[in-house]
């Protein structure tokens, strides 16, 4: 089958690789009918040494089971799924307190990089499939289908952050960064209710997507000069939470500067940075709380599903290309360029 590798910084290559065979009783394997390219796919885009290549790539995806281990009982062969970005049993104690991320079980994985099985690609033999994937009830080719992909990564960490960030009616709330998962975590925000959502982007029709979201006011001024916009928005106190979806440190820096006293800093951005400052001037003095990590979006697929399938929300919007397997490379150079926002993958 044909596969997306990524041989080191700005290298994809889509290849012949070996077909996937079930390997375990608990595995099923999909024919993937659509995935994408996610924006923390552009960071070992911008950074991966070729020594630590070739990688398989893609980690959000739908597809059609084609064949199931002799233990999988939740799924079976022609069933439309959707996976999490992570792999879990959705059974041990973390999971049932949904922490997707932190599953103890031995085969519990993140898909590409760690596991061996990458999304962009044909098809992928998913572990623990009773645990990680999800039936839907739609046709491959319903129109629902790119919203539905968003349960797998950008949607439920979007949330993630609002969920962390205990947002609610009474909450003011910033969110750093206009990628898929800042606007959707401004959904999720609205979703939950909070009074007033401030969306720091740069890119006009990224915030025009994120006002349609929901957002109320857009800063598309950074460091210094934004901090100081959202304090002029916000009666010079800041917003109680900022969700903080970039990742690098001046977005965490940003955040400190914008956070109202007592409030909570909660970060899906995946950290590009090892230290960040949590000492008397930063987080103690004015009771700061830091949140977030990994999203465990598997345990949202059910709640976030019903408003996607009757058509009262819309999150497949951040995708704004569309490709076969062949346009991947093409799709990663469109991202990090920020030609596209996010790229959908039909093989
Ligand atoms: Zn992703
Ligand atoms: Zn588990």
């Amino acid at each position: 089958m044909r596969a997306t590798l990524m041989y080191g910084a700005g290298d994809v290559r889509v290849e012949n690789v070996p077909d996937p065979v079930i390997k375990h009783p608990t595995d099923a394997l999909v024919r993937i009918t659509a995935s994408c390219v996610c924006g923390s796919d552009l960071h070992p885009y911008g950074s991966m040494k070729p020594e630590d290549g070739p990688a398989r790539m893609g980690h959000e995806f739908i597809g059609v089971v084609e064949d199931t281990g002799p233990q999988v009982t939740t799924v079976k062969r022609g069933d439309l799924v959707v996976a999490p970005f992570a792999i879990s049993d959705n059974t041990c104690e973390f999971c049932r307190e949904g922490l997707h991320t932190s599953c103890s079980h031995p085969q519990a994985n993140f898909w590409d990089g760690e596991s061996e099985e990458g999304a962009q690609a044909e098809a992928i033999r998913v572990p623990l499939a009773d645990g990680t994937l999800v039936k839907l009830p739609v046709a491959a080719d319903s129109a629902l289908i790119p919203s539905l992909l968003t349960l797998s990564d950008v949607f439920g960490t979007g949330h993630h952050a609002a969920v962390m960030g205990g947002v609610d009616e009474r909450t003011r709330v910033t969110v750093i960064g206009d990628g898929a998962v800042g606007l959707l975590a401004v959904l999720s925000a609205k979703l939950l209710g909070a009074e007033q959502i401030i969306l720091m982007g740069r890119h006009r029709e990224r915030t025009d997507l994120g006002r349609e979201f929901g957002a109320t006011d857009v800063v598309a001024a950074r460091g210094e000069e934004g901090i100081e916009r959202v304090r002029q928005l916000t009666g010079g106190h800041g917003t109680h939470v900022v969700l903080e979806a970039v990742g690098h440190m001046p977005a965490y820096q940003q955040a400190l500067g914008i956070v109202r006293p007592g409030g909570v800093i909660s970060r899906v951005g995946v950290p590009q940075y090892e230290e960040a400052p949590i000492g008397m001037g930063s987080l103690f003095r004015p009771n700061l709380r830091l949140a977030g990590g990994p999203a465990p979006v598997r345990a949202y697929i059910e709640e976030l599903m019903p408003a996607i399938l009757d058509g009262s929300i819309e999150p497949g919007k951040v995708f704004d290309a569309t490709t076969s397997l062949d346009g991947v490379p093409a799709g990663y150079r469109d991202m990090a360029d920020r030609k596209s926002l996010k790229v959908l993958v039909k093989p």
